[in-house]
């Protein structure tokens, strides 16, 4: 049978909170490796340009998680590509992970396991998903260009989104179901500057194909109560997110499922934290997802000493 893996502290995702998490716990000392199913850099892996993230210029969501990555592995945070099947509390307070790795042990266990974007759930949408259906703007947007674009959502991944979209066709349309967009004030701001035409106070009825492509959405306009229909070559759909929390045992979370932690962010299981977008948090950001991280990798360190001197 192989051994397990023996860590201080292990992190469940390497997004931005994850690898910020990982940076400070190393570089504190603590023996850290970070489980990460795909390539490390999470959902800012997507972004096509930031321009918020302090201290640095402009630049995309791959060179930000990069260099994220560089400096977590620079003060000795290991990254494990495996798939975490389950995450057990152990007798003594400490965690087993049973993965596709064998099994990891620690006292401390961060989950950084983020969001995944949620479905508008409407007739059309599943089946035409990479039929003119998508959840991602740098991916699929070059495949709209010169198209006339439908963007559905008011928050700001929304709004942002569809500036990105703007650079490719000249014939953007944001839906959004109520009469304000939930996005900053200055991403709104953006956006109008930009030219993109908005369809306020309407929900999506249907994404309607023809020859398997998306031919046109049906749309309710809530102000008037009629409905209609108009021709649209993409979809993109930025309604919110949903947290990854299968694997994580049972922990407070508030009513959408995100997870409840302290301003340590401790979660309700003593040596459970949890960071970044799986997180029951107001704003989030890379930069708030990145605090997180060091808060989380702060107090783990003064967790572990706690345990050590029996005062936990
Ligand atoms: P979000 O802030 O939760 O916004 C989701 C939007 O989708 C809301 O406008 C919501 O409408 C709408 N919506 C939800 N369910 C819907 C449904 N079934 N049908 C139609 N519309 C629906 O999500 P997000 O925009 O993905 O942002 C997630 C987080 O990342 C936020 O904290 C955001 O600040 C952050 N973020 C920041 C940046 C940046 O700073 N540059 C960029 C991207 C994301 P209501 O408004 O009516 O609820």
């Amino acid at each position: 049978m192989a051994e397990s893996k023996n860590y201080d502290i292990i992190i469940v995702g390497g997004g931005p909170a994850g690898l910020a998490c990982g940076q400070y716990s190393a570089r504190a000392g603590r023996n850290t490796v970070i489980i990460e199913e795909m390539a490390p850099g999470g959902q800012a892996m997507i972004i096509d340009e930031i321009e918020n993230y302090p201290g640095l210029e402009k630049l995309s969501g791959y060179e930000l998680a990069s260099k994220f990555e560089q400096q977590a592995t620079g003060f000795g945070c290991q990254i494990a590509y495996a798939t975490v099947n389950s995450i057990n509390r152990l007798e003594d307070g400490s965690f087993s992970l049973d993965t596709s790795d064998g099994e990891y042990l620690s006292p401390v266990v961060v989950i950084a396991t983020g969001a995944k974007h949620r479905n508008l759930e409407v007739p059309g949408e599943k089946e035409m998903i990479g039929h003119g259906v998508s959840y991602c703007a740098t991916c699929d947007g070059p495949f709209f260009r010169k198209k006339k674009i439908l963007v559905c959502g008011g928050g700001d991944s929304a709004c942002q989104e569809s500036m990105y979209l703007r650079k490719l066709s000249d014939d953007v349309t944001v839906t959004h179901r109520r009469d304000r967009f939930r996005a900053q004030a200055s991403i709104v701001k953006a956006m109008e500057d930009a030219g993109i035409k908005t369809k306020m106070n309407t929900t999506v009825q249907s994404i309607n194909s023809e020859n398997n492509r998306v031919r046109s959405v049906t749309f309710l306009d809530k102000s008037t109560g009629k409905t209609y229909t108009e021709d649209f070559d993409g979809v993109f759909i930025f309604v919110g997110s949903i947290p990854q929390t299968q694997l994580v045992p049972d922990c407070e979370k508030d009513q959408a499922g995100f997870i409840k932690t302290d301003s340590h962010m401790m979660t309700s299981i003593p040596g459970m934290y949890a960071i970044g977008d799986v997180r029951d948090t107001a704003f989030r950001q890379i930069v708030t997802a990145a605090a997180d991280g060091a808060i989380a990798a702060h107090y783990a360190s003064e967790y572990i000493d706690a345990r050590n001197n029996n005062s936990y």
